[in-house]
C-alpha cells in the first residue's frame, strides 16, 4: 500500500516537476514532498511546501496554519475547478511554464486560480490568452471574471468587444444574466459604449478640421503663387503672360482660387453687396495678410492694408480669428514637413493669360 501510494506520488511528481532542476544543469534527487493539493475530483497531488510559498505568499499562508494534529499530513483542498486547471497551476509554479493547451482549455479558471493564490505571472499570461478567445457568446461572463480578479487589460478588452459587437452581445444569455444579477456592470457597459461613441465623433471631427485647414493652407500657397509667378490664367501685373505655362502641382485648388479672384476683379454685386464668394475671397485675403511674415516685398493685393487695419484696431482680430491663423499655420508646416516642396522650375517663366 504504502509502496504503490509512493509510485502514484512518484509518477505525478515527475509529470509534474519533470522540468524542474534546483541546480544549474544538474538535475538533483527530488526531495520527500511534505504537502498534498486535493481537487475537487479527489485527485492528490503531492508538493513541496518550500516551492509552492515562494512562488504563492496565499498557499504559503495556507500551509502555515495551525493544524489540529501536529502529525496531521499538510492538506491543501483547491477544489471548484478541474483538476487539470489545478494540476497546470502546479505545473506553473515549478516551472514557470504554461502550455498554449492548457491555457485554451483551462484559462478562464487559471486566471481565476492565479488571481486568488497571487501568482502575477500567470495572472497576466491567462488574461492574455483569454483575451485572444473572446466571443459574442462568452465576453460578458469574461468581463465579470476580469472585473472580480482585478485584471484591468481583460477588462478593457472586454469592453470594446462589448462595444463593438454590442447588437449581438445584447441576446446573450450571459446579457441577459447579468442584467438580471448585476445592473451595474450592464451601467458600466453602457456608459463604456456610450463614452467611446463621443470618443469617435470627436475624432471624426477632429479629422475633418484638420482636412480644413490643410485645405486652407493649400489654399494660401497658391494665393502667394497665383499672385507672385502667376499662374495658368491669372498672375500679378508686373509679369508677361506665357502661352505655353501649363497647370501647377496644386492645380485643383488653384484653378478654383483663379476663378475666384477674376470674379472678385469683375463683380459689381462686391462684399458689401452681399456676394458671398467676394467674400470668400476677401477672408482668404485676410488669413494671408494674418499669416504674411513678407513686409513691403509682399505681392497679394490688400496683403498691407489688412495689416495696417489689424495695427489700427488693435483687437481687431479676434480669439477665433487668431486660433484659425494658428490652426492654418501649423498644417502648413504639417505639410511642409511630409511633402516635398513645390518645384520653382515647374512654375517658372509659364504664364499665360493675365487676369481678365
Ligand atoms: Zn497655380
Ligand atoms: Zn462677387
Ligand atoms: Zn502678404
Amino acid at each position: 500500500m504504502e509502496d504503490s501510494h509512493n509510485a502514484t506520488t512518484t509518477a505525478i511528481a515527475c509529470d509534474l516537476y519533470g522540468h524542474c532542476q534546483i541546480s544549474d544543469q544538474i538535475p538533483r534527487e527530488i526531495p520527500k514532498p511534505d504537502v498534498h493539493i486535493i481537487t475537487s475530483g479527489g485527485q492528490r497531488i503531492p508538493a513541496h511546501r518550500v516551492i509552492l510559498a515562494s512562488v504563492s505568499p496565499v498557499l504559503g499562508n495556507i500551509i502555515d496554519r495551525p493544524r489540529k494534529h501536529r502529525s496531521s499530513e499538510r492538506i491543501i483542498p483547491i477544489l471548484g475547478v478541474p483538476c487539470d486547471a489545478v494540476v497546470a497551476l502546479v505545473r506553473f509554479i515549478y516551472s514557470s511554464r504554461c502550455n498554449e493547451d492548457e491555457l485554451a482549455k483551462f484559462g478562464i479558471h487559471l486566471l481565476a486560480l492565479s488571481h486568488v493564490y497571487l501568482v502575477p505571472h500567470l495572472k497576466q499570461r491567462c488574461a492574455r490568452a483569454v483575451g485572444q478567445q473572446l466571443t459574442i457568446e462568452n465576453v460578458v461572463d469574461v468581463l465579470q471574471l476580469a472585473r472580480l480578479c482585478d485584471a484591468p487589460d481583460l477588462y478593457l478588452k472586454c469592453m470594446k468587444f462589448v462595444s463593438s459587437h454590442f447588437k449581438a452581445v445584447e441576446k446573450t444569455e450571459g446579457w441577459k444574466f447579468m442584467q438580471n444579477h448585476d445592473p451595474y456592470l450592464e451601467l458600466e457597459i453602457l456608459q463604456f459604449i456610450d463614452e467611446a461613441e463621443s470618443r469617435k465623433k470627436r475624432t471624426r471631427r477632429h479629422r475633418e478640421e484638420q482636412c480644413l485647414y490643410m485645405e486652407l493652407s493649400v489654399a494660401m500657397d497658391c494665393l502667394e503663387h497665383i499672385c507672385s509667378e502667376g499662374c495658368t490664367s491669372v498672375g500679378p501685373y508686373d509679369v508677361q503672360p506665357n502661352k505655353k505655362r501649363g497647370p501647377c502641382s496644386k492645380f485643383s485648388t488653384c484653378q478654383g482660387l483663379q476663378h475666384l479672384i477674376k470674379h472678385f476683379l469683375a463683380c459689381t454685386n462686391r462684399v458689401n453687396g452681399g456676394c458671398s464668394r467676394c467674400k470668400r475671397m476677401w477672408q482668404l485675403l485676410r488669413l494671408h495678410s494674418s499669416m504674411c511674415e513678407q513686409l513691403d516685398s509682399c505681392k497679394v493685393p490688400l496683403c498691407r492694408q489688412f495689416k495696417l487695419k489689424m495695427q489700427q484696431e488693435k483687437k481687431g482680430d479676434d480669439a477665433l480669428w487668431r486660433l484659425l491663423v494658428r490652426k492654418v499655420v501649423s498644417a502648413r508646416v504639417m505639410s511642409s514637413l511630409n511633402l516635398p516642396k513645390r518645384k520653382k522650375g515647374a512654375t517658372e517663366g509659364l504664364n499665360t493669360v493675365p487676369s481678365d
